[in-house]
């Protein structure tokens, strides 16, 4: 007998039909004797809507009262699935964030879990119960609703499977796994069987969608077996563990993607103590995150141009900052640039292989890419490139390390 944690994404319970679906694969994990806590999404599109409903109301909106709405479709899904599983004779009662409660810190909005008191839960599960979660809530110090940040169902299914010391967590999707690419640009993309908790970080963080970033960190954190698999097939999906669980490392588990950067050159800045504190300072105080930064030597000894990336939706707000500062700052020119995407290549293989930058720059030069900007780290290594090459560059990529299906 296990203890499992499943979580079913907004795909999975779209509509009335697959909520019943989603009931049947319960109770056949039901039917072998194990207890099952089950995490739910909104059905798909739904929190969309209530954005939207929230944004035409009003675009500087008060964040308590955003996660009073966007909580809702949660809540929804939680009490059909619970009432399809007493429909299949199932014992089943829904949960709500605050009921639990699932504790969480007070940033509305993008709240993080504090703690999920679990004794009532396992009592629950032990009498053979399911327990049904709407995912992506929570409740703040002051007990008013929060919510976990877009996709942060995921977060929920994760660190419930942690309090409940849940044997696995699996995430129930539209995909059957975690792909080495996008299989829908790359043809020849494969399923991972497994993945490491570090690689699905960086792939998560620059754009691989299958998991919220913050539900990597807490499962790698605490230890939780998560498993990524298609609610539409039976086949085995991408475990996510730790690396000694894995025999033979690759040099590079996958590559990644995101079209959603944006490029802000400041040309013939002073080259003098304080200007990136100058430059970047302002940015962070408008909650504006920065990813890849690159300085050039300046020619003069005097002026040097400073290059980096913003998240897309974030460029104006960027754009707007630096111009208020630019008295202070003091440069001559500001050019920005959505035309571009970044791509990295991801494996815990290259801490301890050299060469893997070298493959990507080279193999990149032969297709004729231009490299705009450069970052690393342990496990990655990425560069920005003209969006119209993303497609020309995965390719040669993901066949450049060996990664190609036969
Ligand atoms: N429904 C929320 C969203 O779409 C949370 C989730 O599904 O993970 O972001
Ligand atoms: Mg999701």
């Amino acid at each position: 007998m296990a203890r499992i944690v499943q979580k079913f994404g907004g795909t999975s319970v779209a509509d009335i039909d697959r909520i019943k679906a989603v009931a049947l694969r319960v109770k056949s994990e039901v039917d072998k004797g194990h207890q099952v806590a089950v995490v739910v999404s909104a059905m798909a599109g739904v929190t969309n809507q209530l954005v939207d409903y929230v944004d035409s109301i009003s675009t500087l909106y008060d964040a308590r009262e955003y996660d009073v709405v966007v909580s809702t479709g949660e809540q929804v899904t939680s009490g059909l699935l619970a009432l399809a599983l007493q429909d299949l004779g199932i014992g089943a009662r829904s949960w709500l964030g605050w009921q639990i409660p699932v504790r969480t810190d007070d940033s509305h909005g993008k709240a993080r879990i504090e703690d999920i008191p679990s004794a009532d839960l396992i009592a629950r599960l032990e009498t053979g119960e399911v327990v049904v979660v709407p995912g992506f809530q929570g409740i703040a110090p002051d007990n008013r609703v929060t919510t976990l940040g877009r996709g942060g169902s995921d977060t929920s299914a994760v660190a419930l499977a942690a309090a409940l010391k849940a044997d696995r967590c699996d995430i129930y999707t539209d995909v059957d796994g975690v792909y080495t690419t996008d299989p829908r640009i790359v043809a020849k993309a494969r399923k991972l069987d497994k993945i490491t908790y570090e690689e699905m970080l960086e792939m998560a963080s620059v754009g691989a969608k299958v998991l919220q970033t913050r539900s990597v960190e807490v499962a790698m954190k605490q230890g939780v077996r998560v498993e990524v698999r298609s609610s539409f097939s039976d086949a085995r999906g991408t475990l996510v563990v730790d690396e000694d669980e894995i025999v033979e490392q690759e040099l590079v588990s996958g590559i990644a993607y995101s079209r959603d950067e944006a490029k802000i050159t400041l040309v013939k800045v002073a080259d003098r103590p304080g200007v990136a504190a100058g430059i970047f300072g302002p940015l962070a105080d408008a909650n504006i995150n920065v990813d890849m930064i690159v300085q050039n030597v300046s020619d003069d000894g005097a002026r040097t141009d400073v290059t980096f990336t913003v998240a897309e939706r974030d460029l104006e707000h960027a754009v707007a900052t630096i111009e208020k500062e630019r008295g202070e700052i003091g440069y001559e020119r500001l050019m920005s640039d959505k035309n571009v995407v970044k791509v990295s290549v991801i494996g815990v293989g290259m801490r301890s292989h050299a060469g893997v930058a070298k493959r990507m720059f080279s193999t990149l030069a032969e297709k004729g890419i231009n490299i705009q900007v450069i970052s690393t780290s342990e496990i990655k290594v990425s560069v920005l490139i003209a969006e119209e090459y993303t497609e020309l560059a995965l390719r040669a990529l993901h066949t450049a390390y060996g990664l190609d299906a036969d």
